[in-house]
């Protein structure tokens, strides 16, 4: 079979259009099978990853409908399907059609969203999406601002460093960074690669809700006050992974105004239930903060990898990240004209804000609405069914469409190790038979399951089924 390259690194347009089709045929197939036929999860240990990929780099070309074929074969089925509705653990990424056509038109175009000189219409879609956001979150649309990250990881440590800058200057040896025992992981990442030392950390702990303690923390800050130390940020969360608490986010508010302390939001996974009236209740005062991450790759529904950081003030922004250097100089547009470089860390940057754009007006912010509501009421169907059973203990309930909960059936009278035990096993069974993703947590000590009920095609069928199974393997 003669090889599709006919020059280097070129196809024809019919090499093109025939390749792009099976890609897309692929996709499509994906979408509309991912739910029910495939199995969730096929995850292989090294050895056997490595005997399908481990290979010198090949001199001599291979037809490109080969190439697919292996990794259609070879590479989708050995990954976690994250958009199957029976996908319950960490944080699911259900997608959408639209969005991922909209990728492989950023990608196809090679649209270069750095700066506005190389494309103002890539920054101007950019400066509207965040705009959009701002106003759900109560920010101002005019002063404030933001930007597209790869996801919640990146727009936390563009917030930390915001925030450094913006409160500490040049000098930040004093400064204090306070956050709960349940911030998300990639919060200390950050404070680790901005250069703060573990004493410049506190910890706070939660309450039994699992929210950050108020008073701990008048007690933490008074006490560094004390020693002549600088509290300068506070992380709260707007939807912890775990359970999906909401921190008090009023009252924090009112303390950092107080202190004169950046309040950043991390709301990577929770913010988006602004979106949902029963969500904007729960999450008030968001609006007083300095800074919000929300990624839109998880409850927004946009594939991987975007993520948003919002501020209240552009210029904290541009304050932070301008940097001139030569090559820079023939390219700075007026002030309106935003160079997103200027604006965060990466300088080439992917048109991420094009796939939110695109779903949105395809859908329509209602449809976006609904998902979420149709998420927040399938968890408290789920809390309802588990309360209801004999078997099942809920440890945390429906909050933010997250739910803990474990095997501990009334009529037995099982030790807390032996628990622990029984729902390990219920989760490693369950991982075996590639049925549902269920993986564990540990909640005060217990282990406990934990459900991420964000997929707008789970159902409260799919649920029950999942939970029956659970029941048998116990029983094993
Ligand atoms: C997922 C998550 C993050 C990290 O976001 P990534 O997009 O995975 O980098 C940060 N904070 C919270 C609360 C999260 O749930």
């Amino acid at each position: 079979m003669k090889s599709l390259i006919t020059s280097p690194l070129n196809l024809s347009k019919k090499e093109m259009q025939d390749f792009g089709y099976k890609v897309v045929d692929a996709i499509v197939e994906h979408f509309d099978n991912q739910d029910r036929k495939l199995p969730v999860s096929n995850i292989a240990n090294r050895k056997e990853i490595d005997s399908l990929f481990s290979e010198e780099a090949p001199e001599n070309p291979m037809p490109a409908n080969e190439v697919l074929k292996f990794v259609l074969d070879n590479v989708m089925p050995h990954s976690n399907i994250m958009s199957h509705p029976k996908t319950y653990a960490f944080v699911p990424g259900p997608s959408n059609y639209i969005s991922v056509m909209s990728d492989a038109l950023a990608t196809g175009f090679n649209i270069f969203a750095g700066g506005w000189i190389g494309s103002s219409a890539a920054a101007g879609i950019e400066i509207s999406t965040l705009n959009w956001l701002l106003k759900l979150f109560g920010f101002p649309v005019k002063k404030g601002g933001g930007i597209f990250t790869s996801g919640g990881s990146m727009a936390n440590l563009t917030a930390l460093a915001t925030a450094r800058k913006v409160k500490c200057g040049e000098d930040f040896s004093r400064s204090v960074i306070y956050l709960s025992d349940q911030a998300h992981s990639s919060n200390i990442k950050a404070i680790n690669i901005l250069g703060f030392r573990k004493e410049q950390v506190r910890i706070i702990p939660t309450d039994m809700e699992f929210k950050l303690s108020i008073n701990k923390l008048k007690n933490a800050i008074a006490k560094d006050k004390l020693e002549g130390l600088q509290p300068f940020c506070l992380i709260a969360s707007s939807g912890t992974t775990n359970t999906g608490t909401v921190d008090p986010l009023e009252d924090l508010a009112a303390i950092c105004k107080k202190e004169n302390i950046w309040l950043h939001v991390d709301g990577a996974f929770g913010a988006a239930v602004i979106l949902s009236k029963q969500g904007k209740k729960l999450l008030k005062g968001i609006e007083k903060a300095d800074s919000i991450t929300v990624d839109p790759h998880k409850w927004l529904f946009q594939p991987y990898e975007i993520g948003c950081l919002l501020v209240q003030n552009h210029k904290w922004l541009s304050g932070t990240f301008t940097e001139k250097p030569v090559y820079l100089r023939d390219i700075e547009g007026n002030e309106s004209e935003i160079n997103f470089y200027d604006h965060g860390i990466e300088l080439t940057r992917h048109f991420r804000a094009l796939k939110f754009y695109m779903s949105v007006k395809t859908f329509g912010l209602q449809a976006f609405r609904k998902a979420i509501d149709y998420n927040l009421e399938l968890a408290e169907q789920v809390e309802a069914e588990l309360r209801k059973s004999k078997k099942w203990e809920v440890i945390s309930p429906a909050t933010l469409a997250i739910i803990n909960f474990r095997y501990n059936p009334v009529n037995e009278s099982f030790t807390e190790n032996q628990l622990d035990q029984i729902n390990q096993k219920i989760s490693a069974r369950m991982m075996d038979s590639r049925e549902a993703l269920l993986v564990t947590t540990i909640l005060q000590g217990q282990v406990v399951l934990r459900m991420c009920l964000i997929n707008p095609r789970t159902t409260l069928e799919d649920v029950k089924s999942t939970l029956n199974l659970c029941e048998k393997f116990a029983a094993e």
